[in-house]
């Protein structure tokens, strides 16, 4: 038998942030006076120590098994509030939140409307705690292994901490090698750490960990399951070189028929390299890889040289009939570490980029400076007619970003002072060159990043405050029209290479991301966390998390701590062992279900499938709720022309009293 409904009502000031707008001792004497209403009273901060023990103290003292708490939203502390009740030995699901921070003082100005209606929603809640039911949670082993997507700074230092703690990692790479954007780095500011150099060791160490499973040149192609027991397929694309055969001696690119032909992806397109290929030379794995569109005996079918790169291969290990292989494992949790791309500054028509060769970018600017690029890191660009050592410099800050023009309104967090970076080193070798730098505003915030910036200005390197309207060529030279906004003049500054400052953007392929893992993005395109501010390296999916720039913007520090926090929330569950299961899923009437499938396609979780049952001497189809994929979302329940599928807690049972208690049906 149900027993009757003892209810405690907890209001809550929420400091002033409640108690500003919301008349809280009125809403609790109030509510004191409602039906099956026990106690009800009003506390400062209702989620601290003393809050909750006042609510455990309470139970005992009245015997309450039901509890309201009209506080903030559910989303913030129902974890908070159910654990205490637990610990004082009610039901966690016998607790029903009215969230009157957000929905009353945040958004009333006037002090009676916020109070009418926090005593509005407190009524709401208390008709549906008491037609609540009790639940348990259950729990599931969970699968001591990871699954890493993207192999940057973020995935390998992610990879590295979960396999240091003993966990299998599985590090799936897009690309022929690991090391991401941070490879193409020539120094990284403020400390001018030479960018391979810190970032080399760390490859190495990712590929020869043991419990490391690299996944390079490769694609994850499916996610099924859920939190501790996620089943994962990879496409491992043809190399068409053995990978355990090959040494990475490099025979092979320098017979390629079409040697050193095409765009270096590494080197920006400012190098080239062969349609048989290594990355870069300190890539890793050391593997070569043929670009099969660009290989002419894979393309066309017929080399046409002898010897062509299988004939000088004293490995024996190119092999033209290798094909994709498929990889499928299970992992308990999973690190997004995708990263960026930089922004695309032909999207910015007016600053010349696609016109003029000695427009570049600042990831070109990366590999023209480096000692490993394309010119050694002699600094050398092409005006339309010679080849020169470039005499005025111009670099433009925040291209692409803090732009709704091209629609991206955020702040990169980089460019600042990888721009400040790059004019120190252009100082260094062009220490006669005029360099200036047209700048918005200048936000060196970071640890070292102010005495940086001081330092660059003290190195000759001119700051103009003004956002360059156009770039154009008037006789050899480009002319940058910007208005000085600290002096209010026109300028027309002639100079010879111009370095755009571009900001980062959400990879292109992020959608296929986003489907294959079923994430959410934020207004800014990134990747969206479940909570800025306190799970911010967690999603809305449960063992799902991310790392590095695939979540926003961010420099490298950023980038290795954020990738250390997803490492250690990723290994909650590992080191555990076991994941709890929701226990307010949705819950089908097998006895009314149609078997229209109706559902099956609305359930954002892929939860429901469609059995077959024997219905009174029948076979029938009918749903059946996956109990570990369901979120208890409602979406079905929506869809379910008969009623027949709705989440527990919020059955049609329990809701409509709430709704009805609202005044807004009769
Ligand atoms: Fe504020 Fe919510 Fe804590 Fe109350 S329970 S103090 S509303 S955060
Ligand atoms: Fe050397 Fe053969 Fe590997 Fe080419 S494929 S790098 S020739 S071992
Ligand atoms: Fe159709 Fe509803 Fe049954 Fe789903 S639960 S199959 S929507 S009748
Ligand atoms: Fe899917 Fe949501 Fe229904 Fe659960 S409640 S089965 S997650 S649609």
């Amino acid at each position: 038998m149900t027993e009757k409904p003892k209810v405690g009502v907890y209001v809550c000031h929420c400091g002033i942030n409640i108690s500003s707008t919301v008349d809280v001792e009125a809403v609790a004497e109030f509510a004191g006076k409602l039906p099956d209403v026990k106690v009800a009273k009003t506390y400062s901060y209702m989620c601290s120590d003393p809050g909750q023990t006042l609510i455990k103290k309470d139970i005992e003292e009245h015997g309450l098994n039901r509890v309201v708490v009209a506080s903030c939203s559910p989303r913030m502390h129902e974890p908070t509030f159910r654990k205490a009740i637990s610990e004082a030995g009610v039901n966690p699901y016998f607790l029903e939140m009215a969230n009157i921070r957000e929905q009353c003082s945040w958004v009333h100005e006037e002090i009676e409307e916020g109070t009418a209606k926090a005593k509005k929603l407190v009524s709401a809640s208390l008709a549906k705690v008491r037609l609540l039911e009790a639940l348990e949670t259950t729990e599931v082993d969970a699968e001591p292994a990871a699954l890493i997507i993207g192999a940057g700074i973020a995935g390998i230092q992610a990879a590295l901490d979960i396999a240091d703690a003993g966990f299998k990692v599985y590090l799936v790479e897009k690309t022929p090698s690991v090391g991401g954007r941070m490879a193409q780095l020539d120094k990284t500011f403020p400390t001018l750490d030479c960018s391979a150099c810190i970032l080399t060791p760390k490859m190495v160490d990712a590929a020869s960990h043991p419990n490391i499973e690299l996944l390079t040149y490769s694609e994850v192609e499916e996610v099924t399951g859920f939190i501790g027991n996620f089943d994962v397929k990879v496409r491992k694309k043809a190399r068409y070189v053995d990978f355990d055969k090959c040494t990475g001696c490099g025979d092979c690119a320098a017979e390629c028929r079409v040697k050193d032909r095409f765009p270096s992806e590494f080197d920006q397109g400012m190098g080239k390299r062969s349609a048989i290929y290594l990355p870069f030379p300190q890539a890793v794995p050391a593997k070569y890889t043929i670009d099969a569109e660009n290989c002419l005996y894979l393309s066309k079918g017929k080399c046409g040289k002898s010897p062509k790169c299988q004939d000088v291969c004293g490995a024996g290990a190119i092999n033209f009939d290798q094909e994709d292989e498929m990889v499928e494992f299970k992992v308990g949790a999973i690190i997004v570490a995708t990263g960026f791309d930089p922004f695309d500054a032909s999207r910015k028509p007016e600053y010349g980029y696609d016109d003029y060769p000695n427009v570049i970018t600042g990831m070109e600017m990366e590999r023209l400076v480096s000692a490993s690029g394309p010119t050694g890191g002699k600094i050398k660009v092409n005006n339309g007619e010679e080849e020169i050592e470039p005499k005025e410099v111009a670099l433009i800050k925040c291209v692409g970003s803090r732009d709704a023009s091209v629609g991206n309104e955020y702040c990169s967090r980089v460019c600042c002072m990888y721009v400040a970076k790059q004019a120190h080193l252009l100082r260094d070798k062009l220490p006669d060159a005029n360099i200036r730098i047209y700048y918005m505003d200048v936000r060196a915030f970071g640890k070292g990043f102010e005495e940086f910036y001081d330092r660059v200005r003290r190195e000759n390197v001119r700051y103009i405050r003004g956002n360059p309207s156009e770039i154009f060529k008037r006789g050899n030279k480009l002319v940058v029209k910007v208005e000085d906004t600290l002096n209010s003049r026109p300028l027309e500054d002639e100079v010879d290479l111009v370095v755009l400052g571009v900001g980062l953007e959400p990879r292109a392929d992020m959608r296929e991301i986003m489907e294959l893992l079923r994430l959410s993005q934020s207004p800014d395109k990134f990747f969206l966390e479940a909570h800025p501010k306190l799970r911010p390296v967690d999603t809305a999916t449960d063992g799902i998390f991310l790392a590095g720039c695939a979540q926003g913007p961010k420099d490298i520090p950023d980038t290795v701590a954020q990738a250390k926090g997803a490492a250690a929330s990723a290994m909650i569950p590992l080191a555990r062992g076991k994941v709890t299961i929701n226990a307010q899923v949705a819950i089908v009437n097998e006895a009314t279900c149609r078997g229209c499938g109706y559902c099956v396609n609305i359930c954002p979780y892929t939860a429901i499938e469609m059995i077959t049952i024997n219905r009174f001497g029948n076979e029938v189809e009918v749903a059946r709720v996956n109990e570990a994929l369901c979120k208890g979302c409602g979406s079905c329940s929506a869809g379910c022309f008969s009623d027949s599928i709705q989440p527990k807690s919020f059955r049609d049972s329990q809701i409509l009293p709430q709704i009805a208690a609202l005044g807004v049906m009769r």
